[in-house]
């Protein structure tokens, strides 16, 4: 396995993002899925594989894990991704009898109470969801960026899944970053001469895009991931999409 992430590695690390999604989508094709939490870098990955996608006469595949707690700026960019792009985007919600429960034992806000009640609402709400618009996938793609936080500086163009390997699956499971090295300044420059279409709510100071009440504007100068679960100790403030070793 280590020969074949360093192989993938050697065919597309160093790679623009456009060549890393072409080759992903020439290599793995229908089972590339291309995650969309409506970010700017998720902007231009999905800007990057609708190219890639365009230029090989295939669909590219988007999802989006709808919380049920987005806010509204985030579905009206989604809207705008469906008619923008031609892509197919898919959206996955997470089970309602778990929801229910959740909500009926400890109400419509226990994240704020534990990290574990955190936890146990990102599982319910991200992490389940996610299994299942991974299934079958050989492949995903995210906007992810060392740069970011403390727990993304290890980040490779390239890495195995192992934490969302669905189970008996005849394929190792690959996820790309290919904006890993890009800085901020690097990714809004791109928007700009792209006309990428942006979420409303970055203008308003947020960085980084989330779930409503567990995202807030951040101040010049802050890490730009310090609005999500903004009351959580820096070091562990993963949602379970994208657990991490220590850097
Ligand atoms: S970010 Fe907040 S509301 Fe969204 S799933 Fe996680 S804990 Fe729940």
């Amino acid at each position: 396995m280590t020969d074949e992430l360093d192989e993938l590695t050697r065919q597309i690390g160093g790679g623009a993002p456009y060549d890393v999604l072409r080759f992903a989508l020439e290599r793995f094709g229908d089972g590339l899925r291309i995650a969309c939490s409506l970010g700017v870098e998720d902007m231009v990955v999905i800007h990057e594989a609708a190219r890639a996608g365009k230029d090989l006469g295939v669909k590219p595949r988007v999802f989006l894990l709808d919380t049920g707690r987005l806010h509204q700026e985030s579905y009206d960019l989604a809207d705008r991704v469906r008619s923008r792009y031609d892509v197919v985007f898919e959206m996955y919600a997470p089970d309602t009898a778990q929801v229910e429960e959740l909500v009926r034992t400890k109400g419509w806000n226990s994240f704020y109470e534990s990290v574990d009640a955190r936890k146990e609402c990102c599982d319910i709400r991200k992490v389940q969801p996610l299994r299942r618009a991974l299934s079958g996938a050989s492949a995903w793609a995210t906007g992810m960026r060392r740069e970011q936080s403390v727990t993304r500086s290890n980040l490779g163009v390239v890495e195995r899944d192992t934490t969302h390997d669905a189970s008996g699956a005849p394929r190792p499971l690959w996820k790309l970053n290919p904006l890993a090295s890009w800085t901020e300044r690097q990714t809004w420059a791109f928007v700009e001469e792209h006309g990428v279409p942006t979420h409303a709510l970055h203008r308003a100071g947020f960085p980084s895009i989330g779930c409503a009440p567990c995202t807030r504007a951040v101040a010049p100068g802050e890490d730009v991931r310090a609005g999500r679960w903004w009351w959580e100790d820096p070091s562990n403030k993963e949602c379970g999409l994208h657990p991490r070793r220590s850097a």
